[in-house]
């Protein structure tokens, strides 16, 4: 079975556990780099950035997370994740990962939009998908390659560069675990 691994330094991992398993395919929490090897692909979960990136680096994540990426293994940064997996954080000198070509605004939607739901059209996926943005982040500037999936108000809120997808908002959060197929699909693609 397919094996799609959820980064647990910190933040919201049960919830994507159990999407992915929702999904058909097997959740792994991950805690040591040890783990990477046994995966086909990895979900980075909300929380809070700076957190998750000092306890990667901690832990040895970067460089094993750049690795896993130039193996062709899929990664899906959601939330903080997305902040996470991002070339560039506005305002901040350095980034995470530096991975997907996109530039990122934190807490981007302002206070009276701290939380919200809404339904949002996905390229890929046939009906609207309900999307929890929690303190969301939001993708100001996207490379050449890079396919925007969404936007919210005009802005970009999903987005994927080949192996790589990032989401603002929380699909974990919700019944509705297509994010989660599509993400597997991705998985399933990368080794066919
Ligand atoms: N605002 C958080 C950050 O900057 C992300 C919020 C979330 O993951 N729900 O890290």
């Amino acid at each position: 079975m397919t094996k799609i691994g959820v980064l647990a330094l910190q933040g919201a991992v049960a919830e994507h556990i159990r999407g992915i398993e929702k999904a058909g395919a097997e959740g792994v929490v991950v805690k040591r780099t040890e783990q990477l090897a046994e995966l086909d692909g990895i979900i980075l979960p909300g929380g809070e950035s700076t957190t998750i990136g000092k306890l990667m680096r901690t832990y040895g994540f970067i460089e094993a997370l750049r690795e896993f990426s130039a193996a062709g293994k899929p990664i899906f940064g959601t939330c903080a994740g997305l902040i996470v997996i991002a070339k560039e954080i506005t305002g901040q000198p350095e980034a995470h990962l530096e991975l997907m070509d996109i530039t990122v605004a934190r807490n981007a939607f302002g206070r009276q939009r701290e939380s919200f739901e809404t339904d949002l059209p996905i390229k890929g996926i046939d009906e609207n998908v309900r999307a929890v943005f929690i303190r969301a982040p939001l993708i100001e500037k996207v490379g050449p390659d890079v396919d925007v999936l969404a936007t919210y108000d005009g802005q970009i809120v999903a987005a994927r560069q080949g192996h790589l997808l990032a989401a603002s908002f929380h699909p974990e959060l919700t019944d509705d675990f297509r994010l989660h197929s599509y993400f597997l699909d991705m998985v399933k693609q990368s080794q066919a």
